[in-house]
């Protein structure tokens, strides 16, 4: 593994243990040449996803550029990292079984969307507003309309979200 702050390749494992309730495997590790220390995480891939961007470009799927959008909206919310943790292996596990290789940024942010609805309401609006890329008040309250009401009536923002141009959900996969 190499190191993310020399580039050396030789690094020591000084620790290794089970985590995100035995989905992943944590190992700190050191570096034998600069002595920085850092963690990796081994963990069940069941499928190698491609993301598919609005312009068409496409990337590999990257769990971490998944978490940290999630962590973001949940900043300062009280909220137990391993539960961020298990939501976020929820929904890479959803991603993998949907039967689908290529899925796009539009899907993904929908599923985070969905997701944060159910964890916690501040977060929710806070992901809805950046991904759906709102332009005036108007988005806002349909997304608070949203959050009122009990499913079924949701989807109309989505949709206005799949037709915006320039979307900054599209950045973030
Ligand atoms: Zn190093």
């Amino acid at each position: 593994m190499r190191c993310p702050f020399c580039g050396s390749e030789n690094s020591q494992v000084k620790d290794s243990r089970p985590s995100d309730e035995n989905s992943a495997i944590r190992r700190r590790r050191i570096c034998s040449d600069c002595g920085g220390r850092f963690t990796t995480f081994e963990r069940v891939q069941l499928r190698d996803l491609i993301v598919v961007k609005k312009s068409g470009r496409k990337v590999p799927f990257n769990r971490d550029k998944l978490s940290r959008s999630i962590e973001v909206a949940l900043r300062k919310r009280p909220i137990e990292p391993e539960r961020i943790e298990r939501l976020v292996t929820g929904l890479v596990r959803q991603l993998e079984s949907s039967g689908e290789t290529e899925i796009t940024s539009a899907e993904i942010g929908e599923l985070v969307i969905a997701a944060l609805r159910e964890l916690d309401p501040i977060a929710f609006v806070r992901f809805a507003s950046v991904y759906r890329d709102f332009r005036d008040a108007g988005d806002f309250q349909s997304v608070l309309r949203e959050l009122a009401s009990d499913g079924g009536g949701g989807r109309e923002a989505g949709d206005d979200f799949r037709d915006s141009d320039d979307n900054a959900i599209d950045k973030k996969f």
